[in-house]
C-alpha cells in the first residue's frame, strides 16, 4: 500500500506567476526538488495510450534523474510508440514488468486520473511517496504531493520549471524531449494556453543545442503511408450536424485490422475535422478490442467544454480536448455522445442566431 507519509494536498493551481526571466521557483518546486535530490529510487510513469506530452515528459524527468545519480524506472502500459522512438534515450521507457516492484518514489506525469496508469500503476508494489505532476483541469490531485496547473499547456512545460528551478541537470537530451513533448501538446505552438512563455521556453530548449527542423521532420513528416489511409477511411465516414457545427467520424474494429493500423496512428487526425470551418465541436469514436469504444473530442470555444462532456461518461481532460471510454456498441456511443454534444452546442449558438 502507498504510505501516507506527506499530507495530501494541491500545491499548485492555476498560473505559475511568472514574471520575467525563465526561472520559477515556487515552494511547491522547493518541496518536489528537495524529495527528488533525498531519495534513490524512482518510478516515473505516464498514461495510456501517451501521447507525446507524456512520453517526453517522462524520458526527460528520468534523464535528469539519472544524471543526479538517482535510479530510475520509466514505465507506461504501452511501452514506447513507435513514431516516438527517435525521442533521445528512448529505450529507456519500457512497459512494466508483471512482478511489481518497491520505490521511494513514484511519480505520476500528464495522468488526469490515477487509474489511467493503467497496468504502470499496478507494477508500483509501494512507495514511499506519490507525486502527481499535471496540466489537466480534471485532475482531483490524488497523491501525497500534487502539483496541477491547468495553465500549462503541456505537462513539459512544468517539468521544464522544475528542473530549471531545482538546478537539476539538463542537457540536449533532455531539451529534445521537453520540445518534442511541448510541440505536440500545443498543436505545434497554435493551441489557447500556448503562451509567450512557452515561447521563451522552446527558446531556451533551442539553445540547449536541438535542431527545430530535424526534431519536427521526426515528428510531422515521418508517419507510415497507413496512417493516410486511415485518415482516407474516417474522411469516407465522417458526418456533420447541428448546422454543421459539429463534425464527427468513427473507426471500426474491422476497419482498423483491414487498415492494418496501430492505436498511435490516429493521433491527431481529429484536428483535421476541427480545422473545417464552422466545426465547433469534433468528435472521433474508435471501436476497441475489449467492448468498449474510445471517444475523443475537440473544441474551439471554451462556450462548449468538452471535458464536462467527457466527464459525464466517465472520461475527462481539458476544456478544449478530452475523452471518455464508454461500454457498449460504436452505434450505441455515436447516439449519446453526439446526442449531448449536440445538445450543448445548441445551447451555445441558441443566443446569437
Ligand atoms: P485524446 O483525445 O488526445 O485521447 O485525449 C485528449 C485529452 O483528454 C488528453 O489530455 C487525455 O489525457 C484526456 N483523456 C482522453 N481520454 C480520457 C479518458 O478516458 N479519461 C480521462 N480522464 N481523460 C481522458
Ligand atoms: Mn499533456
Amino acid at each position: 500500500m502507498r504510505s501516507k507519509r506527506l499530507p495530501r494536498r494541491r500545491l499548485a493551481e492555476g498560473g505559475l506567476g511568472v514574471e520575467d526571466g525563465d526561472v520559477v521557483t515556487t515552494p511547491a518546486f522547493e518541496e518536489i526538488g528537495h524529495i527528488l535530490r533525498g531519495h534513490q529510487r524512482f518510478a516515473i510513469l505516464g498514461h495510456v495510450r501517451p501521447d507525446g506530452d507524456a512520453l517526453g515528459s517522462q524520458l526527460a524527468l528520468a534523464l535528469s534523474l539519472q544524471a543526479l545519480g538517482k535510479e530510475v524506472r520509466v514505465w507506461n502500459e504501452d511501452g514506447m510508440l513507435e513514431k516516438y522512438s527517435f525521442l533521445p534515450r528512448a529505450e529507456l521507457l519500457t512497459k512494466p514488468p508483471s512482478t511489481p516492484e518497491d520505490f521511494d518514489v513514484a511519480i505520476a506525469l500528464d495522468t488526469a486520473i490515477q487509474n489511467r496508469l493503467g497496468t504502470a500503476l499496478a507494477a508500483v508494489r509501494s512507495a514511499k511517496i506519490w507525486i502527481n505532476i499535471d496540466h489537466h483541469i480534471s485532475n482531483p490531485g490524488y497523491g501525497n504531493v500534487a502539483y496541477i496547473d491547468t495553465s500549462a499547456p503541456a505537462t513539459a512545460e512544468i517539468i521544464f520549471h522544475l528542473i530549471k528551478s531545482q538546478g537539476l541537470p539538463f542537457n540536449r537530451d533532455i531539451a529534445e524531449n521537453l520540445y518534442a513533448a511541448i510541440s505536440t501538446d500545443t498543436g505545434s505552438f497554435q493551441y489557447p494556453k500556448t503562451s509567450a512563455h512557452t515561447f521563451e521556453i522552446a527558446a531556451e530548449l533551442i539553445r540547449a543545442g536541438l535542431d527545430v527542423g530535424r526534431l519536427s521532420q521526426q515528428l510531422y513528416e515521418n508517419y507510415p503511408r497507413r496512417r493516410l489511409e486511415l485518415l482516407r477511411e474516417l474522411l469516407r465516414n465522417m458526418r456533420f450536424q447541428q448546422e454543421s457545427h459539429v463534425a464527427s467520424f468513427s473507426l471500426t474494429l474491422k476497419a482498423a485490422a483491414e487498415l492494418g493500423v496501430l492505436p498511435e496512428d490516429n493521433e491527431g487526425l481529429i484536428d483535421h475535422l476541427r480545422a473545417v470551418r464552422g466545426v465547433i465541436v469534433a468528435v472521433f469514436f474508435e471501436e476497441l478490442a475489449d467492448g468498449k469504444v474510445r471517444v475523443s473530442m475537440r473544441s474551439k470555444t471554451d462556450a462548449v467544454d468538452v471535458c464536462a462532456i467527457c466527464q459525464k461518461f466517465g472520461g475527462g481532460g481539458h476544456t478544449l480536448a478530452a475523452g471518455a471510454r464508454l461500454r457498449g456498441t460504436l452505434r450505441e456511443a455515436e447516439e449519446q455522445v453526439l446526442k449531448e454534444v449536440c445538445d450543448k452546442v445548441a445551447a451555445h449558438s441558441a443566443p446569437s442566431s
